[in-house]
């Protein structure tokens, strides 16, 4: 079998979760389970948290309706609403909380005919300008929409384009944008995702919305998981499959991009961009052998990258290799690679086999 394995710490999930709740005392939380849950298996995280999260959220009908069959009772938010007016009595067979972001979604719920009443969200596009309605037409929304057949609770939901940037005034205006619409009786209300919820309190409302910190990784730049009580979730582990010597000027691998400048270890690692890592990683990335830090060298290829060993010569064939988890902070490489933990997470790809802890 190919030595390459993504571990997943149930029970650092369901510490991360319960890290989300006490941040903001006696609000409740959907644990954000889009994407396969950020990479980690939707069915095996829903099923850790089952007992413990108020509800869940996704990206469309198809996540939902997997998630609504593991879970009878929970809360299930559907992030971006139905994509047409076909999803919206099968939304209300399945009991979701609906987002509406926008006219056609408002004309579509009001046109159906559904065998029950739905949760609706209204959004409303507090900044971000990527989904929801005007202030006005929230105002407008909420006189057609209180008391129409469709809709049971009305509710109110916002998303910030900058909660991760710590005093960006963006977010100010943001939350007075949202806190103006007030005046209204909405029955929920919800404004915070991972970055507002551990740092913007004035935004907790009623409803949060944790995601990437549930898997153990920052949404912060200048923020370590670690600094905020984040316990790593996946670990993504492969093994050293060759090593050889390279000369002073010879090169390794495709494009002969990366060349020795003194004589060189070189391990080879089973892990390449087939299974998510990312190619355009550069030399200089960090990666565990053995414990040790050591150096990515060269392009990354479809299934193997790799390594500097020439610091570490103890190291050998079939040394355990940690490109990423509980003992180098996924952010870490994240960050080297110009990217986001977000992405590396939800990118590790499907032959990648998934062992489940705790
Ligand atoms: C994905 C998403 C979240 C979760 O964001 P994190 O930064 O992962 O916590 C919250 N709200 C909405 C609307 C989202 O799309």
């Amino acid at each position: 079998m190919r030595p390459l394995v993504a571990t997943i710490d149930l029970a650092a999930i369901r510490h991360n979760y319960a890290l989300a709740k006490r941040c903001a005392p006696g609000r409740e939380a959907f644990a954000v389970v889009k994407a396969n849950a950020y990479g980690h298996g939707v069915r095996e995280v829903v099923t850790a948290l089952h007992d413990v999260a108020d509800g869940f959220a996704v990206a469309s009908l198809e996540e939902a309706a997997e998630v609504r069959a593991m879970h009878g009772e929970a809360r299930i938010l559907l992030l971006e609403g139905c994509f047409a007016a076909e999803e919206l009595p099968i939304a209300a067979q399945l009991r979701l909380d609906l987002v509406v972001q926008g006219e056609e979604q408002i004309a579509a719920l009001l046109a159906a005919q559904l065998p029950r009443p739905l949760n609706v969200w209204l959004k409303l596009d507090s900044g971000m300008h990527r989904l929801g309605l005007t202030p006005a037409a929230v105002r407008a929304a909420h006189a057609r929409l209180r008391g129409a057949a469709q809709v049971a609770e009305l509710n109110l939901l916002s998303h910030f384009a900058c909660a991760d940037e710590r005093g960006h005034p963006l977010i100010e205006q943001q939350v007075e944008t949202f806190l103006e619409l007030l005046d209204l009786d909405f029955d929920q209300r919800s404004l915070a995702n991972s970055a507002a919820l551990l740092t913007i309190p004035a935004a907790h409302m009623d409803w949060l919305r944790p995601g990437i910190m549930l898997y153990g990784a920052t949404p912060f730049a200048d923020l370590s998981a670690a600094e905020l009580g984040l316990k790593p979730v996946m670990t993504l582990s492969a093994q050293l499959i060759g090593v050889r010597e390279v000369a002073v000027g010879e090169s390794v691998g495709y494009g002969a991009s990366w060349v020795a400048e003194r004589p060189s270890r070189i391990g080879t690692v089973s892990c390449g961009y087939a299974d998510g890592y990312p190619r355009h990683a550069p030399s200089g990335t960090p990666l565990l052998v053995g414990g040790q830090r050591a150096a990515l060298v060269g392009r990354v290829s479809m299934d193997m990258l790799a390594v500097d060993l020439t610091d570490l010569p103890e190291a050998q064939v079939g040394d355990a290799v940690e490109l990423w988890g509980a003992q180098l902070p996924v952010d870490e490489v994240a960050q080297a690679a110009g990217t986001i933990g977000y992405e590396l997470l939800t990118k590790v790809t499907a032959r990648v086999p998934r062992r489940y802890l705790g």
